[in-house]
């Protein structure tokens, strides 16, 4: 007998989420995963790892709380702002029967998990200007427990309208949760929706240290909600989540000294991404670039799937989105430091020299590929 047939359907049926590490792939410069290119250097400590670590570290919870503007009782620290998408769905949405709203292109892991749990999915793609499709999402509030938005939106990096956030959230109010994930936020601090949990109860604010704190590899996440909803939350997840050296960790990122790098590193990140941008532009290869509120330039070319091979030959490993509806040719190019920076544009400037000499040497009646 195979094994597989035991496993629930939606399992046997599912594709797993393609993350970096999972696509693996050699190369020496990783540009694919919006992490920060260099890991800061906290200590731990190894005096009590016989111990189960407390649920809910408070160092950890009240730190967080601090640096975000809320209460204690308003955080829940998780495995990473992943575990804190699953938590919502296995919390709210009733297997077989509730559904997830998305705005697709977005990240992928919001229908992942409603899929693992046997939930259903509602599409409202973006529209052409990328922002979440506001009246058709109000038009299914009756059909929807969750709906999720993403602001920096990974890939496309565009923030969520304010305003349009704030109507449907009244609309809301009494029907469904809106999660907004700012993963991304500190890019931008200014454009965080924290603000707003004061106002509605129904709204959640998803948080990690992956991405401006530099700590992707120790899977820290924060949801941000009403006391009502961190209680619901603190029910369903696991009974010891937060491994004792995570917290330790955690709660170094986020003392003042802490906090102070992870700015300084922001401010730095977002010069190089500025400079990217502004290489990128003069590009004739370059068709479209995306919104740049994140880690990572979203870019439209005209040969996307040349130029992701010159990147992978010269040892650089950029995420395709090519495949995705409305991202033909595109590739996310997560910002790192200006030698990563320089070696991503010395590859477009070759290939765009080389498509020069191939022109000029070709007869006029021979199809030139543009890059
Ligand atoms: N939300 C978005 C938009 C992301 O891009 C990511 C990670 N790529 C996550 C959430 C998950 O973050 P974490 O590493 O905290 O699980």
């Amino acid at each position: 007998m195979s094994i597989a047939k035991l496993a629930r359907r939606v399992v046997r049926a599912l594709t797993p989420y393609q993350s970096a590490r999972r696509i693996g792939g050699s190369g020496h410069v990783w540009l694919n995963a919006n992490e920060a290119p260099l890991s800061p250097a906290f200590t731990v400590q190894s005096n009590k790892f016989n111990r189960y670590p407390e649920c809910q570290p408070a160092q950890v919870v009240d730190g967080y709380a601090a640096y975000a503007g809320v209460n204690a009782d308003q955080v829940l620290v998780s495995r990473g702002a992943d575990e804190a998408i699953e938590l919502l769905i296995r919390t709210f949405c009733e297997a077989g029967q509730d559904q997830i709203l998305i705005c697709p292109p977005t990240y992928g892991m919001y229908a992942i998990s409603a899929e693992t749990c046997g939930v259903g999915i509602v599409e409202q793609p973006l529209t052409t200007d990328r922002q979440p499709d506001w009246p058709a999402i109000r038009d299914a509030l009756s059909e929807v427990k969750l709906v999720f938005l993403c602001s920096p939106n990974n890939p496309t990096g565009d923030l969520v309208g304010r305003d349009g956030l704030i109507a449907l959230l009244e609309a809301a109010r009494d029907s469904a949760i809106v999660v907004v994930d700012e993963a991304y936020i500190e890019f931008c601090p200014d454009a965080s929706v924290v603000d707003l949990l004061a106002r509605f109860p129904n709204l959640v604010v998803t948080r990690t240290l992956s991405k401006a704190f530099a700590l992707a590899g120790i899977r820290c996440g924060f949801t941000l909600a009403s006391p009502q909803v961190i209680a619901l939350l603190a029910k369903v997840i696991a009974p010891y989540p937060i491994p004792d050296p995570v917290a330790q960790i955690a709660a170094q990122a986020l003392t003042p000294a802490g906090l102070a790098l992870m700015q300084a590193r922001v401010m730095d990140l977002n010069e190089q991404k500025a400079a990217l941008k502004r290489a990128l532009t003069t590009l004739p290869c370059v068709r479209e670039i995306f919104e740049d509120k994140g880690n990572f330039i979203l870019v439209r070319f005209h040969d996307g799937a040349r130029v992701f091979a010159a990147m992978k030959a010269a040892g650089i490993i950029l995420r395709d989105f090519s495949n995705k509806p409305g991202l033909g040719e595109s590739i996310r190019i997560t910002v790192g430091y200006q030698d990563e920076m320089d070696a991503v544009l010395k590859v477009l400037r070759d290939l765009t020299a080389n498509t020069m000499s191939a022109s000029n040497s070709a007869d006029d009646t021979a199809p030139v590929s543009r890059l």
